[in-house]
């Protein structure tokens, strides 16, 4: 089965509400196993409204609208939908009577515009709204179930669960089930070429990518009678991705990478500290951002004067002097002043040229070089960036480049 979603308001076309209703429900109906198709936002106007109404009830089995069932001129799904349906709206007592108690248990008089709300398409049911006013209406319309309720998200969510939901739950579908997996290290199209054959689209799972600085999540997807045939088949593709693209897989849903490298160093009961330059403590931060990093954090310095790296970590100034604070020297010897400093297992160390300002052309702006030092050996790698990233985009690469460096120690030294 596949749905549509409409919803329906001036705010949400005029971009000062963010449609939140839709992203909701989409995720409800692929619980459902019905999948959303296509997501509309529709201006407070009666043609556009009954169009989209019409379009979507062709074209999808179920379409679900929220918004526009308020009591003033501009809500007019009611209206749209009657139309759409070429019937007249008619007085549903029931909702009537819902409506006057509402406002007399408020002590309120009822407004005659609320009247308004009781009105719904000849041949259409009501839907209770324990929370408001309006009630929603669920009706049939060409292909399609459809539904209506109402804009406020709270109350859209209440009717969906008591009053919608149910109605799809007997005639679902079957059951849809994802799962994420994070990658660093390799690029999108070079993804796609490990695993193309996976992502052919009429494949049952689905398999896509979608790139965000740097990170390239993967989503499987699977469609089936029941949750465990769902998760055999997602396993399945888990563990095929996982053979093909080994390490650069760094972990799943909201894994990042310093929720992975801290795992790592809890598993193998190993410490690090930090010295920073260009991030200025980004990886200080990133690394404690994750609860439980007292474990294994012990310390950051950020040493960003050349004579702060050499009175905080004891890095030669005439090291600095004669390779510049921008060197693969100066990160050696950051990364291996700071381990001693520290005394951890791990340190890590970060010099480079943020810009947009201060690149030259032997050192461009993009130019970082991390290191890793551990018991006997220091790694360092040459970051070439590019010069025409911003500057808080360097920064975060540098940060993840740095973890990255980490995390893939640790797999190897195990
Ligand atoms: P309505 O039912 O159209 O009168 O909507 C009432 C209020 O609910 C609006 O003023 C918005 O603040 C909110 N609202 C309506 N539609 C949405 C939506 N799709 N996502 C989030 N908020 C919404
Ligand atoms: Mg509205």
């Amino acid at each position: 089965m596949i749905a549509q979603l409409i919803s329906i308001g001036n705010e949400l076309t005029g971009g000062q509400t963010v449609d939140t209703n839709s992203p909701w429900l989409a995720q409800q109906l692929a619980s459902l196993g019905v999948r959303c198709v296509r997501h509309v936002s529709i201006a407070d106007e009666l043609e556009p409204i009954r169009d989209a109404i019409v379009e979507a009830s062709r074209a999808a089995d179920v379409v679900l609208i929220t918004g526009g069932l308020g009591p003033t001129p501009d809500d007019l799904t009611r209206e749209a939908l009657a139309t759409a349906m070429g019937v007249p709206l008619r007085l549903h007592t029931p909702s009537l009577i819902h409506i006057e108690e509402y406002f007399k248990r408020r002590g309120r008089t009822m407004h005659p515009a609320n009247r308004q709300q009781a009105m719904i398409p000849e041949g259409a049911n009501a839907i209770e709204n324990p929370h408001g006013t309006a009630p929603g209406i669920s009706a049939r319309l060409s292909r399609a179930a459809v539904f209506c309720m109402p804009g406020v998200p709270y109350e859209m969510k209440e009717m969906w669960q008591r009053g919608v939901r149910p109605e799809l739950e007997t005639g679902a579908g079957r059951l849809v089930q994802e799962r994420i997996l994070r990658t660093f290290g390799m690029s999108e199209s070079e993804v796609g070429e490990r695993i193309g054959d996976l992502m052919r689209r009429d494949r049952n799972p689905t398999v896509g990518t979608s790139a965000a600085e740097l990170i390239i999540s993967i989503r499987i997807v699977a469609e089936a009678d029941h949750a465990e045939a769902c998760q055999g088949m997602i396993d399945a593709d888990a563990t095929e991705i996982r053979k093909r693209l080994g390490d650069v897989v760094y972990g799943e849903a909201d894994e990042t990478l310093a929720t992975a490298v801290g795992r790592l160093l809890i598993e193998r009961r190993q410490t690090i500290s930090t010295a920073e330059s260009c991030t200025g403590g980004l990886i200080a931060k990133r690394l404690t951002d994750v609860s439980g990093s007292s474990g294994y954090m012990l310390q950051g310095f950020v040493t960003y004067s050349n004579e702060a790296k050499s009175r905080l970590l004891g890095v030669p100034s005439e090291l600095i002097a004669t390779q510049g604070a921008v060197s693969r020297e100066t990160a050696e010897a950051m990364a291996e002043q700071c381990r001693r400093a520290s005394g951890t297992d791990y340190a890590i160390a970060v010099t480079g040229i943020a810009g947009p300002t201060g690149g030259t052309p032997e050192k461009p702006v993009g130019l970082v070089f991390v290191a890793l030092a551990s018991a006997g050996k220091t790694i360092v790698k040459e970051l070439r960036l590019g010069d025409n990233l911003r500057r808080e985009q360097v920064r975060d690469r540098t940060a993840k480049a740095a973890l990255n460096l980490l995390r893939l120690s640790l797999i190897r030294t195990c």
